[in-house]
């Protein structure tokens, strides 16, 4: 429970509970309508405590366990979601004076908030590269077993080609995942003031998030199409991979939302200059060197422009960096 988008949440009351020592005890009221594993014995939820600022900056950060002090249930599934994808039950919460317990302090909200994003979206990013490998074996696995025209369809030129191509690009997604493991490993005990290794990590986390759910969402309909009509067929699971990666590509933000905050760290922070400082020490290349003039030129367009024509930009940036990254680790 995640976002802070709900009715009205909390207010300041103190829980007078001396017999255990969690830090500041709050009744949280509201509903949200998306909450992944609800039956988790531990949630964090946004809430905004009575009289705090309007927008983002008045949210505060609260841990909300399953159960009551007295053990009595804290909150209220109203319904699991019908979902085309994702096992892990998602339900629909309600909050009555559920107790809650301030994590930081309230006026932090927001960099708490934000610190659990960037973990979920590194997480996203991992899943999806998964995903599509996975997806990848199973189509392997049955281009080597099905002939046509009497060879393996994995044998046949174009799918040969399709495979090779395809395996280099998991490669690249995987290092572009990986290098946003490793910069939120540098980086994930800061606090304000941020260091520019910070906003690297944004950036990067933004390219991770956008362009492994992209890839997924891509190898899982063409793994299906490598199965042709049994791919249509629940039995055979490889649709599942699609509906799957569909729901990754909208978790933790969609595409627009991770191009849009990809823009505002390279406008704001300048952190495309420490990624090409990074990207030319492992490959010095003219295809570097334009697409960071191409970014330099792009950010100099009117607003509107500027976000009408970015994914394209977002796209080919991504993919470069992937391909760039892939090399360094081999
Ligand atoms: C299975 C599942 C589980 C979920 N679990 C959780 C959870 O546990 N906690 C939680 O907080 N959320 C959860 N969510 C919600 C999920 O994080 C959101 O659905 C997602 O972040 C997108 O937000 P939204 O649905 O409000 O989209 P909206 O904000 O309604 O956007 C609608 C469309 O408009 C686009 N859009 C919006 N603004 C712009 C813009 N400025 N420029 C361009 N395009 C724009 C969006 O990209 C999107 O395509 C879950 C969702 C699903 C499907």
């Amino acid at each position: 429970m995640d976002d802070g988008d709900q009715r009205r949440l909390g207010f300041g009351r103190r829980c007078r509970d001396d017999s255990r020592p969690a830090g500041d005890c709050w009744l949280l009221t509201g509903d949200k309508y998306f909450a992944s594993n609800a039956s988790a014995e531990l949630a964090v939820a946004a809430a905004r405590p009575e009289g705090a600022a309007a927008g983002v900056r008045g949210l505060a950060l609260f841990l909300v366990p399953r159960y009551r002090h007295g053990g009595e249930l804290n909150y209220f599934i109203r319904r699991l979601k019908d979902k085309i994808g994702t096992r892990v039950p998602t339900g629909e919460v309600e909050l009555k004076q559920s107790q809650g317990y301030l994590l930081g302090s309230a006026e932090s909200g927001i960099y708490l908030i934000l610190e659990v994003l960037n973990l979920s979206r590194v997480a996203n990013s991992v899943v999806n590269v998964a995903l599509a490998q996975r997806a990848m074996a199973d189509a392997l696995s049955y281009a080597e077993q099905l002939a046509a025209f009497g060879k393996r369809i994995l044998d046949h030129p174009q799918l040969r080609h399709q495979f090779e191509n395809r395996l280099t690009a998991l490669r690249s997604a995987f290092a572009l995942a990986w290098d946003s493991v490793q910069l939120l490993n540098d980086v994930w005990m800061e606090r304000l003031p941020y260091s520019d290794r910070y906003h690297l990590f944004r950036l990067v986390a933004h390219l991770a998030k956008y362009w492994t759910a992209e890839f997924a969402v891509e190898t899982a309909k063409w793994a299906m199409e490598v199965h042709a009509g049994l791919g249509g067929l629940a039995e055979y699971g490889a649709e599942r991979w699609l509906r799957e990666a569909m729901i990754l590509a909208i978790w933790e933000g969609t595409s627009h939302r991770h191009i849009l905050d990809g823009l505002e760290v390279m406008e704001r922070k300048r952190a495309h200059k420490m990624l090409f400082r990074g990207l030319a020490e492992i490959a010095s290349s003219k295809e570097l060197q334009d697409m960071e003039s191409e970014v330099e030129q792009h950010l100099k367009l009117p607003p509107e422009e500027r976000e009408a024509l970015a994914e394209p930009l977002f796209r080919r940036l991504a993919i470069l960096t992937a391909e760039t990254l892939a090399r360094k680790s081999g």
